[in-house]
């Protein structure tokens, strides 16, 4: 049996493995015996053939490695490099975009304007949607409605791809993260496999972008996990062939089924305006408030709003873009609390499932989706919050409230009044203080859903979710430059970074 000390020392168990172990084996071409796997070989009888071990090489070394691509980590990995560091993305999806785009909801909320209609969100945020109006992603008067700004998936990444590139990022795709390297308490690497084996790649920093904390997790920091409301998760699903032209003449004679909902809060004439401008149907979550074509054929029995793992599939929220005909349906949830490959498993059969019935219902019900089909299922579930950081400073819903303002800001976003959704004339800092672990030096989060706020939605929103990536992606750059840990850093000299970057920092 193997004691949990053996376990620390072999990468194998995803334990911890020192820089000077590491670097020891490699320099000694001894990697070999101390790298490779022992379980197979000790069980092996005499008479076996001994089997090509798996072996963990060293494959790089950067000055920032951001673990975990979605739109926080492009927005992370983009912002160290644009101040100086030599960056690393290592995403597990063979492309970035993570929720935005594995979990199809290619929907950022607008929240760059406030109400007096200035533009206060901008660096990396801000060039996403510029580069998405470029490639056609996304409408180019996205900033004259209240509502998402909804794009492309495809096209998304593309954008995605090009800011990485254009920034010098040494893009991994296809790799996990699956321990953490430590030295005295500091993170100095991370091991990672991919279809090249086992690797050790070593960082002066890294940012943590996995939305749920992994590298955090595995380097041990203390962590909060599930939250209530944010630990309901949805798999979304695309249609094809919608005639959104016709689902905006049904709303157009029918208002009452267009009914403000639980998010951005489009009145009908808002919505319709919306569409015919720029080409983008958005029907809020909670489309129970779709009476004709939802709840009256419920009432009837011919449809149910439970389906295996899936409850409330009456909760519709979708939006369709009109020039390629698609329709993303994002309806009904899944708990789970923290991370669980079993459960994502299963999740992902059955919602594969759970798609194909809710669109034979579609199809039967709702003007424009008669001839549609199911274009494809999301890469990954959208898991709104697992696991989130445990530190000595929380942002609460009442601090947000009073939006005070922080010497450690790294960065600032449009303040959303709680319900309804509205945008609010008033700014919030993200405190750098948030990003930071307890009892862990060289790591920050990234990732809104994973910093320590409470609830998740203070942070987690797309553009704010960027605005935390870009946050710690500087201070981390800053930091290596600097030679002293994220949590010592000249705080002003990151402001003054990210100012470059084109951050509203005033
Ligand atoms: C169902 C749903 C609907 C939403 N609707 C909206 C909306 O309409 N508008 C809006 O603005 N926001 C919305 N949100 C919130 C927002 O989309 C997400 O919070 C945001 O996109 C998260 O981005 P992120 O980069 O922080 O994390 P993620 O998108 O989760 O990115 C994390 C990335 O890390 C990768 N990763 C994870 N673990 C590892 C590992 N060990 N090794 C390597 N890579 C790893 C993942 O593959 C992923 O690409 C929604 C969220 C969900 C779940």
């Amino acid at each position: 049996m193997t004691s949990s000390t053996d376990h620390a020392k072999d990468p194998l168990h995803g334990g911890r493995l020192s820089r000077r172990e590491i670097i020891a084996a490699l320099g000694t071409g001894a990697a070999g015996a101390l790298l490779a796997g022992r379980t197979a070989a000790a069980a092996e009888g005499p008479k076996a053939k001994q089997a090509p071990q798996p072996r963990t090489r060293l494959s790089g070394k950067y000055d920032v490695i951001v673990a975990g691509g979605g739109i926080a980590g492009v927005a992370a990995a983009t912002a160290a490099a644009k101040a100086g560091a030599k960056v690393a993305l290592v995403e597990l999806q063979p492309f970035a975009g993570g929720v935005a785009t594995a979990s199809l909801e290619p929907s950022m909320c607008n929240y760059f304007h406030n109400t007096r209609g200035e533009l206060i969100v901008g660096g990396r945020p801000l060039e996403l949607v510029q580069r998405m109006v470029k490639l056609g992603a996304a409408h180019k008067n996205w900033d004259k409605h209240r509502g998402h700004v909804v794009f492309d998936v495809e096209l998304g990444k593309l954008a995605m791809d090009e800011m990485l590139e254009d920034a010098g990022v040494d893009i991994l795709y296809g790799t996990i993260v699956t321990a953490a390297v430590m030295e005295a308490g500091k993170l100095v690497g991370l091991h990672v496999a991919n279809r090249s084996g086992n690797q050790v790649m070593l960082a002066g920093c890294v940012v943590d972008c996995t939305g749920d904390d992994d590298v955090a997790h595995y380097a041990g920091a203390p962590l909060h996990v599930g939250q209530g409301q944010a630990s309901v998760h949805s798999f979304l699903f695309r249609l094809g062939n919608v005639d959104l032209d016709a689902m905006y003449e049904y709303f157009k004679a029918n208002p009452s089924e267009y009914v403000a909902g639980s998010d951005i809060n489009l009145s009908f004439e808002e919505g319709m305006k919306f569409y015919e401008d720029t080409g983008v149907m958005y029907i809020h979550h909670h489309g129970t408030k779709l009476k004709k074509a939802v709840q009256e054929p419920i009432a009837r029995g011919e449809y149910s709003r439970d389906f295996g793992p899936f409850k409330k599939l009456d909760a519709f929220q979708m939006h369709g873009i009109r020039h390629n005909k698609t329709l993303v349906v994002n309806t009904g949830w899944f708990t789970m609390v923290e991370p669980d490959a079993a459960r994502l498993s299963d999740i992902v059969r059955e919602g594969r499932k759970m798609a194909q019935y809710v669109t034979k219902f579609l199809r039967k019900h709702l003007p424009g989706c008669q001839d549609s089909f199911v274009l494809a299922t999301a890469n990954a579930p959208g898991v709104r919050r697992t696991r989130w950081l445990k530190t000595n400073f929380t942002m609460t819903r009442a601090i947000y409230e009073t939006a005070p303002r922080y010497p450690d800001a790294v960065g600032r976003g449009v303040k959303i009044q709680s319900h309804p959704l509205y945008r609010t004339d008033q700014t919030f800092d993200v405190p750098l203080r948030c990003l930071l672990p307890q009892g862990v030096e060289g790591l920050l989060v990234g990732s809104g859903r994973g910093a320590s706020c409470v609830p998740a939605e203070l942070f987690r929103c797309q553009p704010v979710t960027m605005i935390v990536g870009q946050g710690a992606g500087v201070t981390a750059a800053v930091a290596v430059r600097d030679g002293v840990a994220p949590r010592k850093v000249d705080i002003k000299a990151v402001q003054d970074a990210l100012r470059k970057q084109g951050v509203n920092m005033s």
